[in-house]
């Protein structure tokens, strides 16, 4: 129970809700054991109407009223109510008796109604309160989940798949409600019924409530085992079921290399597979779920035929009145849910447990990337390289591949720097290490003459806009897709961003123009327009160093060169841009060349020519395909 106990605060949080809804929970089950009652004293009542004036009556002989032990409640309300029964005399007549037991059964109907409908309304305010209470610490504890989303780095991101990620918001939340909602409001319940219950039991006939409540505690049990055996097998299921939609999804969003590549056939074979394990674990859990109910009948069953039983033979002894046993039925029957919830509880319990634990480990997590409060660009430091990079190595702690050894450089203020080198080399790298989405094992890394890790990281984005090689769009319109980069960007700037990122004209030849859904409901757009649309969404807001990770491999020469001059002329802003292609790089004032981690040249482009090593390798090879 102790990572349930974390939850603890946010209970306290609600602790208004949770106090009312204990008070209603309390209101609710006076209201249902006060209910049975009126059946139990209804038919004392027309039993003593019997022996007191029809069996006197029939003998001949003359009753009395006082003869007539009415249940004192009665008695009053009859008074009350203004019920002249001849003036309170003994019947004298068959019709008189016959009379008096109809307005009894009418009157006790007319309360075990209210008392019902008192009951429902009592019970309809625990849900309010109770639910509601745990309603309202789900949505907590998923804003908490997805704050901390937000501040893990992305090495978290590797390590975790996306189906995991998404089970601690919404599975294991849920789990968790189910112990606030659901679990908190039946075990109040099953104390307070019970309490009350067997209290009103006991104060009738001690005998007869032990052998009336003998066989539930089995019940409990019984469910319990059922209940851990349900989910085990629901979980089973589960599980079945989501690698029968994630086929589904993945082969519907792949369905064009599908079928190109002729494989229809293979897949529905595939697909027979999983959902044959599917239907396999819903089998295994309908066998067990279909004992549930005939466990509750049966002994439910059991109960009232000792009731019925035990109370047959202390009426005839005399202990009990028969009116008593009705009453007790009723009894057993409205104890069934909660004994039963017991066991079902429990199982809900351990489940949240389990989802608690993960969650807790989740939140427990710190990100690698820490970032102070506040501190960022120091005024009058503008002589100082605007960015530096000095004696930087870095090893994938998942691969363990050292992607960079040893890499120095800088980039001054209004410069234009670029890198190129061969595929894997690690430029992506060295961006992903300015970015801050990872801190270097060796070597520092400092943006304005402060290192990175003195930078509050909100106050350094803010300065660096950023295009990643794999181009990422939301399902959203073009539009809000460029506007991402800059929360208040309005029109004016979307547009002049579409416009030096080459992509304006594209995009208002859509009939919607910007307003055109991207993603699976809406428009396709070709490798070059993503591209396009991603380098607007980093120049949208200006910033202030600019880094391009490949990102016009897909764009053809001419629109190429109308964005890389719309870079050249943004204002104040230097740019470090990655690309494997020499000609996009051809107003770079320097490039560095990098091969297997490491800066193995550098220079302006006519003096690494000159040189004659990797840079002019490459030259020579592209400058061939291109003939
Ligand atoms: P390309 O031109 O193909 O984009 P690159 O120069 O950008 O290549 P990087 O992406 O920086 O190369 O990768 C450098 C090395 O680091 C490669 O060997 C790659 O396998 C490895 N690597 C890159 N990303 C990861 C990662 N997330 N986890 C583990 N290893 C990685
Ligand atoms: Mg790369």
């Amino acid at each position: 129970m102790k990572a349930l106990l974390a939850l603890n605060p946010l209970i306290w949080k609600y602790r208004g809700r949770l106090f009312l809804g204990m008070v209603f929970v309390v209101f609710t089950n006076m209201f249902a054991v006060w209910a049975p009652s009126m059946i139990g004293e209804g038919v004392n009542a027309l039993n003593e109407a019997n022996t007191h004036f029809l069996v006197p009556m029939a003998e001949g002989q003359s009753p009395t009223l006082d003869q007539l032990d009415l249940p004192r409640t009665l008695a009053f309300l009859a008074k009350t109510l203004g019920w002249a029964w001849q003036g309170l005399d003994a019947p004298t007549s068959r019709e008189a008796v016959l009379h008096f037991v109809l307005w009894v059964g009418a009157l006790q109907a007319v309360f075990y109604l209210l008392a019902f409908l008192v009951k429902g309304g009592f019970s309809f305010l625990t849900r309010q309160t109770i639910i509601v209470m745990s309603r309202l610490v789900e949505y907590d504890l998923k804003r908490d989940i997805y704050g901390h989303y937000q501040v893990l780095d992305s090495s978290f991101y590797k390590r975790h798949d996306t189906g995991d990620l998404m089970n601690r918001i919404s599975e294991d939340v849920s789990h968790v409600r189910m112990y606030l909602g659901p679990a908190i409001m039946y075990s109040m319940n099953l104390v307070v019924l019970v309490a009350l219950v067997v209290t009103v039991m006991l104060s009738i006939d001690p005998v007869l409530t032990l052998f009336a409540l003998l066989p539930l505690p089995f019940m409990s049990l019984g469910i319990y085992f059922i209940s851990a055996n349900i989910h085990r097998k629901s979980d089973a299921r589960q599980k079945a079921q989501s690698r029968v939609s994630s086929f589904v999804q993945q082969h519907i969003a792949g369905i064009r290399v599908l079928k190109s590549f002729n494989r229809e056939r293979d897949a529905a074979k595939r697909f027979d597979d999983e959902t044959t394990a599917y239907k396999v674990r819903v089998l295994d859990l309908v066998k067990v779920e279909a004992m549930f109910m005939p466990l509750i009948v049966l002994l439910v069953g059991l109960s009232t035929i000792l009731t019925i039983y035990v109370g047959g033979q202390r009426v005839v002894g005399g202990h009990l009145d028969l009116g008593h046993i009705f009453q007790f039925v009723f009894y057993v029957n409205l104890l069934t849910w909660p004994f039963a919830s017991v066991g079902w509880v429990t199982s809900l319990v351990q489940k949240a447990e389990a989802s608690m634990n993960r969650i807790l480990d989740f939140l427990d997590a710190t990100p690698a990337v820490m970032s102070p409060d506040k501190g960022g660009r120091k005024d009058g430091l503008s002589a100082s390289p605007a960015l530096e990079f000095d004696g930087v190595s870095w090893t994938y702690p998942d691969t363990g591949i050292q992607a960079l050894k040893d890499v120095s450089f800088t980039l001054q203020a209004g410069e234009n720097l670029g890198i190129t080198g061969r595929t894997g080399s690690g430029k992506s790298t060295v961006l992903q290490l300015a970015m801050r989405m990872m801190d270097p094992q060796e070597g520092h890394i400092s943006l304005d003459g402060t290192p990175l890790q003195a930078w509050n990281l909100d106050a350094m984005k803010r300065d660096l806009g950023y295009v990643p090689q794999d181009v990422f769009l939301f399902s959203d319109t073009i539009g809000r897709n460029i506007a991402f980069g800059q929360g208040d960007a309005d029109d004016q700037m979307v547009r002049q961003a579409a416009q030096d990122a080459g992509v304006r004209e594209d995009i208002e030849r859509f009939e919607h123009g910007f307003d055109t859904m991207l993603g699976e409901r809406g428009v396709n757009l070709s490798g070059g327009q993503k591209q396009r649309i991603s380098i607007a969404r980093a120049l949208v807001k200006t910033p202030r160093i600019l880094f391009l990770d490949d990102c016009l491999s897909a764009v053809d020469t001419e629109t190429e060169d109308a964005i890389l001059d719309a870079i050249e002329n943004q204002e104040a802003s230097c740019t470090l841009m990655v690309s494997h292609r020499l000609a996009s790089l051809r107003n770079a004032d320097r490039i560095l060349v990098m091969d297997e981690g490491q800066i193995v040249e550098s220079g302006t482009p006519d003096e690494l020519l000159a040189a004659g090593g990797l840079y002019a390798t490459m030259f020579e090879q592209q400058k061939a395909e291109q003939d």
